[in-house]
């Protein structure tokens, strides 16, 4: 099976209309969408209706700015000021058709077989980050795919977990570049970060997607320049705060 992995779209309508063009050419068996296609940016609608329209079998989990964007009350507890001022807003444009479809995505961790779960924080919890070995450890305990593909961080990221003789290893590194191809391991253990499709934070200001392939265990990273500017535009007419443009420009 080939999966195309899309994560953290955050309603950046030009971010993902430059990821879809990009992966066209590239055979798939099915989508995997590992949640936050809403918050921060100034397409939620138009982002929620390339999402509902894209053909074949499509696998999602809920984000933490999805489940927010239904309840804004969360977001006090959960989210700075400038998150909080966009789910917000979304919350208040979102169309019907598009607020049911966000209902509908269920929470993760889901297990598809084929070695292959998604998530959208962590494996244990969908509002943690995974971002160091020792929280990679509790999220591989919550999981028992080969690999399990997460997002939340925004920043294309491998964990590794085998053995070393008797004792358990686990690495984990950032995936730089414009096209990353990893050959995973049959004999150990997974979490992936495909990075962010609309809101990179890595200092690489360039969308972010990955394409993984059951059979050869192989994953491809890519990474695509899309119109940043007309991404900031629709942020700053939307009335949303200028660092959430900004952000866009320096993948931070
Ligand atoms: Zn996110």
């Amino acid at each position: 099976m080939r999966y195309l992995i899309l994560s953290d779209v955050h309603a950046n309508l030009e971010a993902l209309r430059a990821v879809l063009a990009h992966a066209a050419r590239k055979s798939r068996d099915a989508v995997l969408f590992l949640g936050d296609a809403v918050g921060y940016g100034g397409a939620p609608n138009q982002v929620l209706e390339l999402l509902r329209g894209l053909k074949g079998r499509v696998v999602s989990v809920r984000g933490n700015h999805d489940r927010v964007t239904l309840d804004a009350s969360q977001g006090v507890v959960f989210f700075n000021y400038h998150a909080r001022r966009a789910v917000e807003w979304a919350a208040g444009v979102l169309t019907p058709a598009n607020r049911a479809f966000l209902k509908r995505l269920p929470q993760g961790p889901l297990d598809l077989g084929d070695g292959v779960a998604i998530c959208h924080g962590s494996p244990a919890d969908e509002d943690e980050y995974l971002l160091t070995e020792m929280e990679a450890l509790e999220g591989f305990r919550a999981t028992r795919a080969f690999v399990t593909f997460f997002g939340h961080s925004h920043v294309p990221w491998v964990f590794e977990l085998g053995t070393d003789g008797e004792r358990l290893s686990l690495a984990g590194y950032p995936l730089r570049g414009t096209r990353i191809t990893v050959d995973l391991h049959p004999d150990r253990q997974y979490l992936i970060n495909p990075g962010s499709v609309g809101q990179p934070r890595d200092r690489d200001p360039r969308a972010s997607y990955a394409v993984y392939d059951s059979r050869l265990r192989r994953l491809s990273l890519y990474r695509v320049p899309y119109d940043v500017a007309g991404a900031r535009r629709r942020i700053m007419a939307a009335g949303l705060p200028q660092v959430l443009a900004d952000r866009l420009l320096h993948g931070a």
